[in-house]
């Protein structure tokens, strides 16, 4: 089923859950039942990301099928355009179709990088420059799948004003989401004023999901900041190295959860529909942080 039709049917507030395929095989077994133990929070969909950190699109696609296929679980896979096409495209979208999976996230992509560090532009694809060109394209091409698309609460580390970020995030929207989720934030200002000028420029019904992180420890909090260029309050980093250096990594997480209590707490006031949990494949923290709702 659509999940856009799922979330216009919800009637309460709702958990989605992220999940990165294992890049080891012989992981799975011991990721599934991470993903068994979080069926408690009995979320209305979960997701599973593509390409990043180097896993590739057969494993999205795999991981995907056992979530609907032998979970139950109503699953998105994501879609990223980088190193694609409209042939590679179709052939990721019909292996997705064969495995029951209805919805999609589509997305650009980050720019790969060579061994330098520089953006390599010919691995970018000639298909599809932004992600709104493969919702285009799968509005116009595979229209049986739901589409989500990321928004950036912060602007995306690339765009070059505020202004502009908002401005493609609409077109990106008009152009066929059902809806969107966000990147990971902590100030939920953020959250709230990308809202508050999505429903100024007439943009009332894509709900709007926000993504948030049960910060884990200092290190994994500074790895996921470089990683998606979102970025953190100083005071609020400034308590986790507090945290940090009275009671290691136990203390950061305690904090985290705390403050991830508050957002929650206050996007689902503000109206939010539901919220998005990048479980960075842990069951323990999103557990934990469910029950103090
Ligand atoms: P776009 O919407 O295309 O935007 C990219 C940049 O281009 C932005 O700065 C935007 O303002 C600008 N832009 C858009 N349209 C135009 C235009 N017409 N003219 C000029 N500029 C324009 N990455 C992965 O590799 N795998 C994943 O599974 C994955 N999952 C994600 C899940 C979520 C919820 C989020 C928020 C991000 C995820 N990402 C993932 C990261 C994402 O791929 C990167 O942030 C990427 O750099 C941008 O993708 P996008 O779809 O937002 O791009």
């Amino acid at each position: 089923m659509r999940i856009g039709e799922l979330i216009k049917k919800s009637e309460k507030p709702f958990y989605s859950l992220e999940f990165f395929p294992p890049k080891e095989k012989e992981k799975w077994n011991e990721f599934y039942a991470v993903v068994e133990k979080l069926k408690a929070i009995n979320p209305l969909f979960v997701s599973v990301t593509c390409g990043a950190g180097g896993s590739g699109q057969e494993n999205t696609v795999e991981i995907a099928s056992a979530m609907k296929n032998t979970l139950g679980l109503e699953c998105m896979a994501h879609c990223t355009c980088v190193r694609s096409d409209k042939a590679k495209m179709d052939e990721y979208l019909g292996q997705l179709r064969q495995a029951n999976i209805e919805n999609i996230l589509a997305l650009r992509g980050d720019k790969p990088k060579n061994a330098d560090g520089i953006v390599d532009e010919s691995l970018m694809s000639h298909d599809y420059k932004y992600a709104a060109d493969l919702v285009r394209y799968v509005r116009e091409n595979h229209k049986d799948f739901g589409v989500a698309v990321a928004a950036y609460p912060a602007p995306h580390p690339e765009s070059v004003s505020f202004a502009s970020d908002r401005k493609y995030l609409i077109e990106k929207i008009k152009t066929g989401a059902d809806f969107a989720i966000t990147q990971l934030f902590f100030d939920s200002r953020e959250y709230i004023s990308l809202v508050d000028e999505l429903k100024k420029e007439g943009i009332k019904d894509c709900p709007i999901i926000p993504g948030i992180l049960p910060i884990q420890s200092l290190a994994s909090i500074k790895h996921t900041l470089s990683l998606c260029g979102a970025n953190i309050q100083g005071k609020f980093f400034m308590q986790l190295e507090k945290a940090h250096e009275e009671g290691g990594s136990e203390k950061v997480r305690e904090l985290g959860l705390q403050y991830a209590a508050n957002q929650i707490r206050t996007m689902l006031d503000y109206g939010a529909k539901g919220i998005h949990l990048y479980t960075l494949n842990k069951a323990d923290l999103c557990l934990q942080l469910v029950d103090m709702i």
